[in-house]
Parts: C-alpha cells; sequence; structure tokens
C-alpha cells in the first residue's frame, strides 16, 4: 500500500472551505493508502506566534479532523514537535541542501520580501518539510500549489542523497488538491474562502455556532438574475452555494437547479443554511466529545511512537552512512 503523508499548520480555524476542499477527500483517501497525518507545529514557529494559543490550536486541528471523519484506526496521527528525531534529521539533510537552493524557494523569497526581521527559519523550514516527508518514505503528499516547490525540493535533496551516500529515501511526489472542489467566499463569491480572512463575515468556521452559520448564508451575496442555475461568471454567489449543496448532499448540481426551478434565493439559502447546519452539527457533536478525552491523547500516543520509531531507524542509517555515528 503506498504511502500518503499530509501536514496541517495550525493556524486560523478551520472552514467550510477546508472540509469541502480537503478533509473530505483525505477521509476517501484514508482506505486508499497508508496515510499519516500530523501538526505541522515547528513549521507555525516561522513567524511569531502567541503560545497559549497554539498549543490549545495544535489540540483543537487534530480533534477537529478527527470530527470530521479522519479515522484513527486506518492514520498515523501525531504532533510533528513531539518527534525529535525530525529536526535532527532536517539538520543532515541542510547540510545536503544548497544555499542557492533553499533561498529560490518561492515562499521564502515572498515572505522575506514582507518582513525585513525574518527568522533563519523561514529559509531553513522547506528543508524541515523534506525530513517530515522523507523520514517516513511518504510516496504522495498533497499539497496547494504554493506548497508545490517544496515537495520538489524534498525530492531533488532525497536524490541527491541517494547518489552521494546509496538508496536511502523514496522520491516523493507532490499530489495537486488544487482540483478538488473549491468553495469561495460568501460575501466575495470570487474570493477562495480562507480561514486567515480578517473579516469573517463571509468564512463559515467549524466552530461557528448553527445560528451564525444561517444567518452569514441568508446574508451572502448573491445577484439580481433571479434564477437558481451555476453560472460561475455571472453568478458566483449562487453558483458558490449550489457547490456547497450538492457537496453535501448527495444531489448533484443539475439535480438542485431543477429542485430549486422557478424558487426564490430566499427559499434556496434557507434549504442551503440546513444542509451545513445539519452537518455542521454532527462535527461538533463528535468534536465535544473528543477535545478533551484520554482517548485523544492515547491517538496521539500511538501516533508518535509509530512516528519516532520510522524516524530513530532513518536518522541512524543517515548518520551511518554520512559517518557520524561511533
Ligand atoms: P489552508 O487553509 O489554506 O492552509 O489549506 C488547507 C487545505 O484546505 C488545502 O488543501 C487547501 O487547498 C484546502 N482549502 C482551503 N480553503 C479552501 C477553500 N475555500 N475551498 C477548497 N479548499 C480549500
Amino acid at each position: 500500500m503506498k504511502r500518503i503523508l499530509t501536514g496541517l499548520k495550525p493556524t486560523g480555524d478551520l472552514t467550510l472551505g477546508n472540509y469541502i476542499g480537503a478533509i473530505k477527500q483525505m477521509v476517501s483517501m484514508q482506505n486508499k493508502y497508508d496515510s499519516y497525518l500530523f501538526v505541522a507545529d515547528l513549521h507555525a514557529l516561522t513567524v511569531k506566534q502567541d503560545s497559549e494559543e497554539l498549543k490549545m490550536r495544535i489540540r483543537k486541528f487534530i480533534a477537529m479532523y478527527i470530527a470530521c471523519g479522519i479515522d484513527p484506526e486506518k492514520n498515523t496521527i501525531y504532533i510533528q514537535s513531539e518527534n525529535e528525531y525530525i529536526p535532527a534529521m532536517s539538520y543532515l539533510l541542510e547540510c545536503t541542501t544548497t544555499y542557492g537552493e533553499a533561498s529560490r524557494m518561492i515562499q521564502f523569497k515572498e515572505k522575506s520580501k514582507e518582513n525585513a526581521n525574518f527568522s533563519v527559519g523561514l529559509l531553513t523550514y522547506p528543508i524541515l518539510m523534506a525530513a517530515d516527508i522523507l523520514y517516513c518514505d511518504a510516496d504522495y503528499v498533497p499539497v496547494g500549489i504554493d506548497q508545490k516547490q517544496h515537495v520538489e525540493l524534498a525530492r531533488n535533496i532525497a536524490e541527491r542523497f541517494n547518489n552521494r551516500y546509496g538508496k536511502t529515501f523514496t522520491l516523493p511526489e507532490p499530489i495537486l488538491n488544487e482540483t478538488g472542489t473549491k468553495i469561495y467566499d460568501l460575501k466575495v463569491p470570487t474570493k477562495k474562502m480562507s480561514k486567515t480572512e480578517e473579516n469573517p463575515v463571509g468564512v463559515i468556521s467549524l466552530f461557528d455556532t448553527l445560528e451564525d452559520i444561517t444567518k452569514k448564508i441568508m446574508r451572502s451575496t448573491t445577484d439580481s438574475i433571479g434564477i437558481i442555475k451555476y453560472d460561475i461568471e455571472n453568478q458566483p454567489g449562487i453558483s458558490n452555494l449550489l457547490t456547497i449543496a450538492s457537496s453535501l448532499t448527495n444531489k448533484s448540481i443539475k439535480d438542485l437547479e431543477r429542485e430549486f426551478e422557478g424558487k426564490g434565493y430566499g427559499e434556496f439559502k434557507k434549504y442551503v443554511a440546513l444542509v451545513v447546519t445539519e452537518e455542521v452539527s454532527k462535527i461538533q457533536d463528535k468534536y465535544s466529545k473528543i477535545i478533551n478525552s484520554k482517548e485523544l491523547d492515547e491517538i496521539l500516543d500511538k501516533g508518535i511512537e509509530k512516528s519516532r520509531k520510522l524516524a530513530k531507524e532513518k536518522e541512524k542509517i543517515m548518520k551511518e552512512k554520512m559517518g557520524t555515528i561511533r
């Protein structure tokens, strides 16, 4: 069985966009692949974080993914920072990476321009990401387009290491998840719904109350055409609501168009609000049962044990090949 690895950066609250665009796909992929899922808390540290908030978010993220259907029996779930072998491997990989390569990363170039006091971690974190991927010989890494270059860097580093020291790593491949369903902001339906959006009126957080969700949907931007039809150019708001409703029911967009033929936007919005609140309510029920449970700690303990064992072995092999072992 091929191995797939996903890292989750614990920033912002997970949105309906994350759920429909990424988490639902992960839930369906967990049956096909040996799945590894971790909270990339060390990656979050490249920029300044509130430590109390970060600590809380790490746990919230994992609990929410499980509440959304990630099965702890089918996934190895862990917190990145609990595996000390990964940063150790990262240093060994840094010595196999050129400064030119690291500084050519688009994310580094863009983010270092935004803030003159950027951390060294901003330059080196793609190499830490290479360690995240290579220690467990992941075959596939699902990423957005912005992270594709980093998976390619991991592949290049692995290839160079293999050539220099003999076969050590599986060469990972990025899987672009851009082809998945994209959910747009409810207020500005030409913009992607994002968990880091400052003005949350168009963003449905999975932590929103059901009342707030209904309000946001009822007040979402539409148009003056008055027909419920999927037309992303002329009716982006209605098209977005159709995508949301179709993704959460077994109905196709065509079926929904037929069902709401001749009906008003108000009635359609009420229906979408009902579909979304029913789904989110189930997720929130499950979340509240997990968040403070012993079971969550057991899942994380089991995950980190497996992850550390693999990373420990891989780091030892690397050190033996590089000559830094007694
Ligand atoms: P982010 O929230 O940007 O860190 O993205 C985490 C994952 O969720 C990525 O796989 C994104 O492609 C996916 N995602 C985030 N926002 C949306 C959205 N509005 N529609 C679809 N997928 C999304």
